[in-house]
């Protein structure tokens, strides 16, 4: 957290940094994109740089270079939520090279003015060690595979509820995995079971947590 000065001599907050990890579909983009809203933070979707340097590579571009190119268009891509990307998300995911080559631009993200909130699987213990509050979301298999079998459904994907759930637990066991930044807990990370939890009940807790942080950072 860093505090500056305004012009009437207050503190004012000027980078606050939230981290968001945890498996598929547990509710990360929802509670990220609603802590976003709350507290005026910028915020990445850090799977979104990998689904599109997966996409690049389905189309034939070898990984590191792929994720060394992407531009703001690939991040906007209307196919970068299929089950297929997401899959080659995962695969490509695994490699050092991807992953470093994605560092640099998640971490500077971190360090916007006025704070950010980044949610994926290694902000909280790879990517912003020293975030102002981590959260680690998880639900049970069966709840998130029936969330995004819905949200797949509504975006016109034709899937099965077993499908949908084959894909998530493939990826979580990669991602959980792997040697390179493996999807884990920090340490000192809240825990947010959605499983019972509404995701409404989700964020207050999540808006909670900032707030006694930022009284925290006024001190
Ligand atoms: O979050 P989402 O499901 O869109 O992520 C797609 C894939 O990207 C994940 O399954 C994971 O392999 C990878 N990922 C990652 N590290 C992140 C974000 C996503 O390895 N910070």
């Amino acid at each position: 957290m860093k505090v500056e000065t305004a012009a009437d001599g207050s503190p004012r907050i000027a980078i606050f940094t939230v981290a968001i990890d945890g498996p598929a579909a547990a509710g990360k983009g929802t509670i990220s994109r609603a802590l976003a809203e709350r507290f005026g933070l910028s915020h990445l979707d850090t799977g979104l740089l990998y689904r599109a340097t997966g996409r690049r590579v389905l189309r034939g571009e070898p990984p590191e270079q792929a994720a060394r190119s992407l531009s703001s268009d690939d991040l906007t891509a209307g196919d970068l939520r299929t089950p297929q990307v997401a899959q080659e998300a995962s695969r490509v995911a695994a490699m050092p090279t991807v992953r470093e080559a994605l560092v640099a631009f998640q971490r500077s993200f971190a360090q916007r003015a006025g704070g950010a909130v980044l949610d994926g699987r290694d902000i909280g213990t790879v990517i912003c060690p020293e975030a102002d509050l981590k959260l680690f979301v998880t639900a049970s298999d069966a709840v998130r595979a029936a969330r995004r079998h819905r949200e797949l459904v509504a975006a016109g994907h034709d899937l099965t509820l077993e499908q949908v759930l084959a894909d998530l637990r493939d990826r979580d066991a990669r991602d959980a995995a792997r040697d390179a930044a493996p999807m884990v807990a920090a340490r000192d990370a809240l825990l947010l079971d959605t499983t019972e939890l509404s995701i409404d009940a989700a964020v207050d807790k999540a808006v909670n947590a900032i707030k006694q942080k930022l009284e925290q950072g006024r001190k």
